[in-house]
């Protein structure tokens, strides 16, 4: 289902009025986590004065730690849902296991699957068996066809809403994050006719390397992009080394603009 022999013209996966594979580039903005009403708020202000097309924001956080912050859980979402609400723009968040799935359907546009649960074959099941539209990280240990594969999945089970996410895999390199793997956007865009979008936040780790990124990967054929921003990346509580300030994704949307005059 995934192919493009099972379908040779590139899909299009809409969410609320955003269309993600057709014409124009799709900006994804918002924090690693909802931290509380203020910070959420003001961070889709921000995303919205700047022209991004939906928010993020996590509410179940799959941390390396299980001393750092989890999450909101269910205010978080609720939230999210307000701030979306507040600045009309769709949602995406991510969903960890069958509570936080079943949760998340009732407050959000889009669900996003994390690179840590990218082989959670019955967590891919389950979204495949709902009606919303589904990100697809990629495994940070993943190759390309793996990552179909999970694609597979959730496409086998029905949801053909299925949009992929480049975020950077493990190398042996470490001044980075992770290694964002731009060559695989050609490679999945011949292989299949999902979109795909590219996450240069986790996938760099570092904010000075998103827009730089952001570009590249808007150059080697990208739909669009999912970037980490924070009112205050300094206080935030995940991630901040990596979130832009709100001036800087402003900047960065400046200059997307430039590069492909739809966004
Ligand atoms: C995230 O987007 O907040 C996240 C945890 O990303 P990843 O699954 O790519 O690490
Ligand atoms: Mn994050």
């Amino acid at each position: 289902l995934v192919s493009r022999e099972a379908q040779a013209e590139s899909s299009v996966v809409k969410v609320g009025d955003v269309r993600i594979g057709g014409q124009e580039l799709v900006v994804v903005a918002g924090p690693c986590a909802v931290e509380n009403r203020e910070q959420i708020m003001a961070a889709a202000l921000a995303a919205k004065n700047a022209g991004a097309n939906m928010i993020r924001g996590g509410a179940f956080k799959p941390r390396t730690s299980p001393y750092s912050f989890q999450g909101l859980e269910k205010e978080g979402l609720q939230m999210l849902k307000e701030a979306s609400r507040a600045v009309n723009l769709p949602t995406v968040t991510e969903v960890i296991d069958e509570h936080s799935l079943n949760l998340s359907l009732n407050y959000v546009d889009m669900l996003q699957i994390g690179a840590r649960n990218m082989q959670n074959f019955r967590l891919l099941k389950a979204v495949g068996q709902t009606d919303k539209p589904v990100l697809l990280k990629r495994g940070m240990s993943a190759t390309i066809e793996e990552w179909l594969m999970a694609a597979e999945y959730i496409m086998s089970e029905g949801n053909q809403q299925v949009i992929l996410c480049e975020r950077g895999i493990r190398t042996f390199e470490t001044y980075t994050r992770n290694t964002l793997d731009l060559s695989a956007i050609p490679v999945v865009k011949r292989l299949s006719h999902l979109p795909v979008i590219v996450d240069p936040s986790h996938g760099t780790g570092d904010r000075q390397l998103v827009a730089p990124m952001s570009l590249a990967a808007i150059a080697a054929g990208a739909d669009g992009l999912i970037l980490e921003m924070h009112p205050q990346p300094s206080k935030a509580v995940s991630d901040g080394a990596q979130s832009l300030t709100p001036e800087g994704f402003n900047n960065l949307m400046r200059q997307l603009t430039i590069l492909a005059p739809a966004v």
